[in-house]
């Protein structure tokens, strides 16, 4: 089914998405499909913004009166020193992927990565309090992921193939969480995860389309039955590793959720209305198929 292009009126209130490139990005699809579904008049716009000119463009969300903006590669760090405020979990995250325009023209910078990877656990009914979860990777994701789990409870074990990485990562977030038991490994150690661990999260590039072939699970290891594998990949759907993981039999959770729950708490936060997030996990499947 072809995505219907919403009626722009002279009310409408535009938000969009900053990055470059951002051609493909899923998230216009995602909320237009929102807007619709609610009647909203509102409308998500691309905006492709070259490094050299993201100053101007933030001061453009404010002279054209945009309700807000996602902000993606290679946008997430380097507009956080262009705006108002930064909230304490986007400040952790050292990234911002959400930008709200406030009374005044106010522009608060926040990241809603964690809070998608949250709803993306619940929907699977996998609550991470007191138990042990691996994550791969240490970069903007993977951040996200454990900031993510020591919030909810969890003793997130860090895997990175750059150890050093992976140490400050959890030193910044134990500074934020200091009862919770973080350990950091160096990648190759991921196969002696054992009974104990209950969750592993890929939070690396590993699977991701072209390279469909890449897993951080090695070939020659069976995965272990009873854990709960999420890949954080969301293209394809299914990764290598989330292959390897019903393979052998263990719960599988896709990067799509994290995807749209991320959006639907931007959605809260610019309209502070409840978004829709069947009809946005509905459109994001079909955008994702329409390639
Ligand atoms: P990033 O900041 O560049 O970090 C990449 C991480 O992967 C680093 O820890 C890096 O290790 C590791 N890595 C990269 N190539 C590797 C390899 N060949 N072998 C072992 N480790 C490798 O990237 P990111 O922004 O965190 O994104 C990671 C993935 O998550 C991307 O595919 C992205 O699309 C996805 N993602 C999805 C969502 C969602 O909503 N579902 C949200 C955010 C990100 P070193 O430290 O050693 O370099």
């Amino acid at each position: 089914m072809a995505t219907t292009v919403p009626v722009i009126s002279g009310e409408t209130r535009l938000v969009g998405i900053i990055g470059w490139p951002v051609a493909h990005s899923l998230s216009p699809a995602i909320h237009n499909a929102a807007f619709q579904a609610l009647g909203l008049d509102w409308a998500y716009v691309p905006l492709p913004v070259r490094p050299e000119r993201l100053a101007e463009a933030i001061e453009g969300l404010r002279a054209l009166g945009f309700a807000g903006a996602s902000v993606t590669i290679p946008h997430k760090q380097a507009v956080m020193p262009l705006l108002d405020q930064i909230t304490p979990a986007a400040q952790a995250m050292g990234a911002v992927n959400t930008v709200a325009v406030r009374e005044a023209g106010r522009l608060v910078g926040d990241n809603t990565d964690w809070v998608g990877f949250l709803a993306s656990l619940e929907d699977a009914g996998f609550d991470p309090a007191g138990k042990r979860c691996a994550v791969i990777g240490a970069g903007g994701g993977a951040r996200a992921v454990v900031y993510a789990l020591a919030w909810a409870g969890g003793h997130p074990v860090v895997f990175n193939r750059t150890v050093e990485r992976a140490a400050r990562l959890v030193e910044d977030l134990r500074a934020i969480f200091p009862h919770v038991a973080f350990q950091v490994h160096p990648l190759e150690r991921l196969g002696q995860i054992g009974q104990e661990t209950a969750l592993l999260v890929n939070a690396t590039p590993l699977g991701m389309w072209p390279q469909i072939d890449g897993s951080p699970w090695p070939d020659d290891l069976p995965l272990p039955s009873h854990l709960t594998v999420c890949d954080i990949v969301y293209n394809p759907l299914e990764t290598k590793l989330l292959r390897q993981a019903r393979g052998a039999g263990a719960t599988t959770i896709s990067g799509l959720g994290m995807l749209v729950h991320q959006g639907a708490a931007a959605f809260r936060l610019w309209t502070g209305l409840e978004p829709p997030v069947d009809v946005m996990m509905e459109a994001c499947h079909r955008a994702l198929k329409e390639g």
